[in-house]
């Protein structure tokens, strides 16, 4: 479905993406790992057209940089990290402006109406639906812009470390929605800095270190305890139970004796 080959990208004179190259199916959650500035906002802007790179990324065999921006919003939705929200609208109408990349300024229709009611519910904020979303606490908040991005119903969803600053409860909520989306054939990439819950809730984990993509694969076969000291810079207990793997972080790499 979306399609990512080769792709460099260089800010402000440094060279940022190298090589990157990586593909969503339909009905998958892939979870985007990796230290700070490893590069996955970096990816995730790229690929929903908000950056210049070179290399080429493709919907559905259709080229992203030939897209307009509101073909491109109808096929990828992007929550980004930063949550800033400027306005005092209300959380209802921020959630419906989800959907403007299909109706513009005009009337939304019952349709609208009910996919900005499900996505309130998927989010856990339509008893807040009156209230200005510039009065809601940050996790609040970041329930509120997921929502909107869920709104947009796009088959392709980049969510920026979506669950950093939720409580343990929405964090799960926040994951669950995230799966039933792919249950309904879109795909989702999900950046996280919470191991386990990336483990449980993924399919597939793409792991990206100084701007290079440097393992992807099922949690199991990549999440060792070699990849936690080399990539992450830490030493884990790493534990199996019924719903899958556990990660306990003990202590910095570096300060450990290798062996
Ligand atoms: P991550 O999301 O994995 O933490 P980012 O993609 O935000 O990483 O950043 C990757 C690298 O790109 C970092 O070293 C960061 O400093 C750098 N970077 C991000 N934006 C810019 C910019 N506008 N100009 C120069 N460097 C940037
Ligand atoms: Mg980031």
């Amino acid at each position: 479905m979306l399609a990512a080959r080769n792709l460099f990208v260089s800010l402000s004179g440094r060279a940022i993406l190298h090589d990157v190259s990586m593909a969503l199916e339909p009905g998958e959650v892939v979870g985007l790992l990796g230290p700070n500035g490893a590069g996955k906002s970096t990816l995730m802007r790229a690929l929903s057209g908000l950056l210049p790179f070179s290399g080429t990324v493709e919907l559905d065999g259709d080229n992203l940089a030939a897209m307009s921006d509101r073909a491109r919003a109808r096929h990828i939705a992007f929550l980004p990290q930063a949550r800033a929200i400027a306005w005092p609208l209300s959380v209802e109408n921020v959630v419906r402006l989800g959907r403007s990349p299909w109706r513009g300024l005009g009337a939304l229709s019952q349709k609208d109406l009910a996919i900005v009611t499900d996505a309130m519910e998927a989010m856990d904020v339509a008893a807040l639906a009156d209230r200005p979303v510039t009065e809601l606490s940050g996790g609040e908040q970041a329930r509120v812009l997921a929502a909107r991005a869920m709104a947009q119903t796009t088959p392709v969803l980049l969510a920026d470390e979506p669950v950093s600053g939720l409580d343990p409860a929405h964090q799960m909520t926040m994951m669950a929605a995230l799966r039933r989306l792919a249950g309904q054939r879109r795909a989702i990439l999900v950046s996280l800095h919470d191991l386990t819950l990336a483990a449980r809730w993924c399919d597939r984990l793409v792991v990206m270190a100084e701007g290079r993509i440097v393992a992807e694969g099922r949690p199991a076969d990549i999440m060792t305890g070699e990849r936690l000291r080399d990539v992450f810079g830490i030493t884990a207990h790493i534990a199996h139970d019924e719903c899958g793997l556990i990660f306990a972080p003990t202590g910095l790499a570096a300060l450990e004796p290798k062996g």
